[in-house]
């Protein structure tokens, strides 16, 4: 027994377990001391950790302790509250606490920053008298920025934060001093308290009795989801909670997948509330992340707004979270701590009794299936009659189309006759490159990557040869590098061909490209948005990135290049992947007032889940393949949880796993079915060798038994050189 106070801390390693320190003798710590920053050494390092717990007695032997260096909060870092959010994920997600908190902290504050910042990072500017006067299309075309930001300030007189306008425009601040030079524009304190200056819409029905039932239930738990296609009106339901909500003195939580995709999301927010909104993404430099999370905790900031890594953002008078677009997979993290802030908001708002309101057109098979077992309330919001017209569908054959022809004669007629209209066609193709295989048609050789179980893919621009999942590159050979012949050929195609094909076909189309390779140059997409919506681009061909986000309110047709690989793919997760990609580029048709087209080339024409996808509609078709969840027992009818090792050779990685499983088989959880181990889908990745073992069950808590019984014999059968991990509710497997 020592007199001295023991503390446990959390601290940022794999071990699973808190560690004891002592405290100097002149520290007055107490439980108050809970949730504060302590530096402490580690084996030869000075690490920062959480205080979690402070008691008298410790397992370890007191000579055996050392003593703790500073202490660098007072007050506590986190509140109880936080803590116990932090520690609920910890255990389900089978992850080390000091490393869900290191994830859940901004950066500066791992490094032991001050919970303070003395000047805010970036400031908000308005439009002065004058600025308000000049007409931003009399600038000279060389100052595009200029008169493109100057727009954006008469439309908000209120002003704008440096930070939003930074996801439209980025690196915007050489444009405000330009601006300022001219006194068109001044910079404002942060925090204003001035009238919105858009009013609520008067609601339509259906709207109406969403925001009702919510506002009855503001002070409990309450998950609903708002069932509703682009422009049904959620964003609008959204805005009037929260209206209520910070009247009432209350915080609320929006969580969006991609907010450089969604700058419209935050200006409108910007638009209506004249309170500070705190905007938390990855764009942020660390001191803006900072900021943003002291504006939160103060509760300075009512309103948070985030990608997936704001579900952790601490806010002590949280009154609603909002998941827009629930569906979207980058909700759950893939590496490292495998969570889903999707699910953590739930436990968040369980645990605060608050209302939660999971957005989207076409809700994940999880929400639907939680509203048949009434867990969450279906708040749907019909189509309002007028504003978008359905588009009408035509499937193209491809059996029946020349072998080499990417763009079918069908789909060529479609975009001569809406290119003779004036009208912006979008072609959508999931896959960047040129041809995603380099193949010797006399010895069969193809390009593959050296560290990776994966193809080559041609960029025609710098006649390379990339690996798209290590980044691996080569020069394109033009003879075959096994049998010398000259006869290779590239098979498959990706953006870069279709727009080759496009462009001879239609000469005098102005064909634009938008894909990761395309808009890396910053500011690039910006560069690109602008001449789509003055109407410069005639086509547009793109991957996903087009799908997510951006209006395009000129493009009437939609032709998507090949459906198939989403309608066959391994994952069980693919076929709902592929429709929420499928419904979302087809939303893309057709929104203002002419009737859109989508034109779907596929070789299973007859496939009965694309059928009723066209016909029925989102909805019948998951009613399909929930059922079909249900009879080949996977989620969300069974629980799941994989566990992925990976390692130099493919043997370590397996045998690691088969360990394992023999363990898994000793402790004899009859309920629990053990698959695997296997290798991953893509064994071989940036040259580690990748191998799963699937912990399958009806119940989430004898899985959740299981996987605590065997977490402390891992570390024991682990051998030298193998990592693993353990994902609770994977979305890939
Ligand atoms: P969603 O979030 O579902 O895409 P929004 O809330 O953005 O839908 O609404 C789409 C468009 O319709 C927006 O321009 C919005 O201003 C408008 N809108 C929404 N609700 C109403 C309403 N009740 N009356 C008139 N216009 C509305
Ligand atoms: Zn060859
Ligand atoms: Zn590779």
């Amino acid at each position: 027994m020592s007199n001295t106070p023991i503390l446990q801390i959390a601290l940022p390693t794999p071990l699973d377990k808190l560690f004891d320190y002592l405290a100097p003798i002149d520290w007055q710590i107490t439980e108050q001391h809970i949730g504060s920053r302590i530096q402490v050494p580690f084996r030869k390092q000075v690490l920062i950790g959480i205080l979690i717990g402070v008691t008298d007695t410790s397992s370890v032997a007191p000579n055996k302790l050392k003593t703790a260096l500073t202490l660098l909060d007072e007050p506590p870092l986190l509140t109880a509250t936080d803590l116990q959010l932090l520690h609920w994920a910890s255990r389900y997600y089978h992850h080390p606490l000091g490393l869900v908190i290191a994830t859940a902290l901004p950066a500066l504050l791992n490094a032991g920053h001050p919970p303070h910042v003395e000047t805010p990072p970036s400031g908000h500017w308005c439009v002065t008298q004058t600025g308000q006067f000049i007409d931003p299309t009399d600038l000279p075309r060389q100052s595009h920025r200029q008169a493109y930001l100057l727009s954006l300030f008469q439309e908000n007189p209120r002003g704008i934060s440096e930070t939003t306008l930074a996801l439209d425009l980025p690196n915007p601040r050489p444009t405000l001093q330009a601006l300022q030079r001219r006194g068109w524009i001044t910079p404002q304190p942060a925090i204003r308290h001035a009238q919105p200056i858009t009013t609520p819409l008067q609601l339509n029905t259906a709207q109406a009795h969403a925001v009702e039932q919510l506002t009855q239930h503001l002070s409990q738990f309450y998950p609903s989801l708002l069932d509703g296609v682009t422009g049904s009106g959620k964003t609008e339901v959204y805005l009037q909670l929260i209206q209520t909500i910070i009247t009432q003195g209350k915080q609320a939580l929006v969580l969006v997948p991609e907010i450089n995709l969604t700058p419209q999301m935050v200006s409108r927010f910007e638009q209506r509330f004249s309170v500070p909104i705190a905007v938390i993404h990855s764009r942020l430099n660390h001191k803006e992340r900072l900021y943003a999370w002291l504006l939160a905790r103060a509760g300075t900031a009512p309103i948070v707004i985030g990608t997936r890594s704001a579900v952790w953002t601490p806010l002590p008078q949280l009154g609603i979270i909002i998941i827009d677009e629930e569906h979207d997979p980058s909700y759950k993290q893939q590496d490292g701590f495998c969570y889903s802030a999707r699910d953590i908001a739930m436990i968040r708002a369980q645990r605060a009794k608050i209302p939660i309101i999971l957005g989207s057109a076409t809700p994940s098979l999880d929400s639907l299936y939680n509203i048949q077992q009434q867990r969450y309330q279906h708040l749907i919001l019909p189509e309002r009659a007028g504003l978008a017209v359905h588009p009408t569908f035509h499937l193209v054959d491809m059996r029946h189309q020349p072998r080499k022809q990417i763009l079918s004669r069908p789909l060529q007629h479609y975009i001569n006759q809406h290119l003779a209209k004036k009208q912006q066609i979008l072609l959508f193709i999931n896959r960047r490159g040129y041809a995603p295989t380099l193949i010797c048609l006399q010895c069969k050789w193809t390009a593959h990557c050296q560290h990776c179980d994966a193809r080559l893919t041609h960029h025609e621009a710098s006649h390379y040869l990339r690996c798209h999942h290590c980044g691996f590159v080569q020069p394109t050979p033009i003879i075959c590098p096994n049998c010398h012949s000259n006869n290779i050929h590239l098979l498959g195609q990706g953006t870069e061909r279709v727009e080759e094909q496009l462009q001879q076909i239609f000469p005098d189309a102005r064909i634009l490209r938008i894909d990761s390779d395309s808009t890396r140059r910053k500011q690039a997409m910006f560069d690109m948005l602008e001449q789509i919506h003055r109407g410069e681009v005639d086509i547009l061909v793109g991957t996903q990135m087009l799908a997510k986000g951006h209006h395009f309110p000129k493009v009437t047709l939609v032709g998507i290049i090949n459906i198939d690989g989403g309608l066959f793919s391994v994952d069980f997760r693919g076929t709902e992947r592929m429709a929420q990609l499928f419904m979302q580029v087809a939303g893309r048709a057709g929104r203002a007032e002419d009737a859109g087209e989508v034109v779907i080339q596929t070789y299973q024409p007859e496939h009965e889940l694309l059928n009723c996808l066209i016909n029925k509609g989102y909805h019948a078709f998951a009613d399909i393949v929930l059922a079909e969840r249900q009879q080949t027992n996977y989620p969300p009818y069974t629980r799941l949880i994989l566990l992925r090792a990976e390692s130099k050779t493919a043997k370590l990685a397996l045998d690691f796993l088969r360990s394992v499983k023999e363990v898994a088989r000793q402790l004899n959880i009859a309920e629990v079915e053990l698959w695997g181990p296997a290798p991953a889908p893509m064994e071989k990745r940036a040259n580690y060798y990748r191998a799963h073992l699937l912990l399958q069950a009806q119940q989430r808590n004898v899985l959740h038994h299981l996987i605590e019984q065997l977490l402390p014999i891992l570390p024991s059968l682990v051998k030298k050189d193998v990592r693993w991990t353990v994902d609770v509710d994977p979305l890939d497997l």
